[in-house]
């Protein structure tokens, strides 16, 4: 069976980097959202508590429930559940959404400064507070999100700037309606690494932590380490003659004798379907040779397992995407192991 291997010393290796990078493992929250980033949502919500992590952040109110009992914290990024919870605070994204959240509930204000997604408006920023208090909502949190931290313009420090603001107008505020102070949070791992000095109370580290980074040169250049990779076992060997072909639409046609075999992983288990008209080549410098079918690929090996990435870069490349969706597209139905 094909198999994904987590690699607990890189993961704790990025974890150190970032906490160093904000002052304190106690500032960042985890982003575990869309099963961990492909990671596996359980095994890396243990691996982080390990590390000594408090709080993460998650997609939706299922996957809060089913790490809970490892972080102090969680913060639910984009859904609205019926109940509400002692430690899982839910994101207002929308000033009417704020109707919708059960009365007592934990909540966290984002506020758009500029990206323009999700986020209520700075100028709603009394209304939205007073019905939040209204409503009978804790708020914990006032957050925001940068558009453009990862490229080299002033785009990070206008919205830096936008969110200085809000901040300033949040604490003038909560003393006037008398609620307590919540706390502020807004950088993701691409703005974590060009601010030396952290002012925020919380960070929110996603593809960081899973050992890539998007900086573009000059922005600092930071040796974070893959976590995942993936392995694929033989299914079966066969001897190809000069002409013969592989796969659908025999794509791939042998220049001479060659041992081909095939391995279990393909696009169903979620790897991009390659063509198989390219040059692309999996961690071992071996061509995949032909299209790649929905549960297998072939490659010109004998191996019993073969390593198809460690590090996703090369294969996002290829695809002309970013490494995010090449790890979140891993299907949860691949079995994960920890070293
Ligand atoms: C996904 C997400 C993050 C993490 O972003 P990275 O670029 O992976 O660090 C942070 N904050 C919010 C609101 C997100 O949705």
């Amino acid at each position: 069976m094909s198999y994904i291997e987590i690699n607990s010393s890189n993961f704790f290796h990025n974890l150190n980097l970032i906490s160093k990078q904000l002052g304190s493992r106690e500032k960042l929250f985890v982003v575990l959202k869309d099963n961990a980033y492909g990671h596996g949502l359980k095994l890396m919500a243990k691996l982080s508590q390990e590390f000594g992590i408090k709080k993460c952040a998650v997609k939706t109110v299922k996957e809060a429930k089913e790490i809970q009992k490892f972080f102090e914290y969680t913060l639910v990024l984009s859904d609205i559940p019926k109940d509400k919870f002692s430690n899982i605070a839910i994101a207002i994204n929308d000033i009417n959404s704020i109707k919708k959240i059960k009365k007592g509930s934990l909540v966290e204000l984002k506020v758009d400064t500029g990206m323009h997604r999700n986020g209520i408006n700075a100028d709603d920023l009394e209304i939205s507070l007073k019905l939040i208090k209204q409503k009978r909502l804790k708020l914990k949190g006032v957050y925001t999100h940068f558009r453009s931290a990862d490229i080299l313009s002033s785009e990070y420090f206008w919205q830096k700037k936008n969110f200085t603001e809000v901040k300033k107008r949040v604490k003038s505020l909560s003393k006037n309606l008398n609620i307590p102070l919540p706390y502020f949070h807004s950088h993701n791992s691409a703005a974590i690494f060009r601010n030396n000095n952290f002012d925020d109370d919380y960070a929110r580290s996603g593809i960081s932590i899973y050992g890539y980074h998007y900086l573009s040169k000059p922005l600092p250049c930071v040796d974070l380490k893959p976590v995942l990779s993936l392995w694929a076992q033989k299914l079966s060997q066969r001897e190809l003659k000069k002409a013969q072909k592989v796969g659908y639409g025999g794509v791939f046609e042998a220049k001479e004798q060659m041992i081909v075999s095939t391995y279990d992983i393909g696009y169903g288990d979620g790897f991009f379907r390659y063509d198989g008209l390219g040059d692309l080549k999996v961690a071992e410098g071996k061509n995949i040779l032909g299209r790649i079918s929905m549960d297998s690929m072939s490659l010109e090996s004998s191996k019993d397992k073969l390593c198809l990435f460690k590090d996703a870069t090369s294969i996002a490349n290829y695809f002309n995407t970013i490494t995010y969706e090449i790890i979140t597209n891993l299907s949860p139905n691949i079995k994960r192991v920890v070293i």
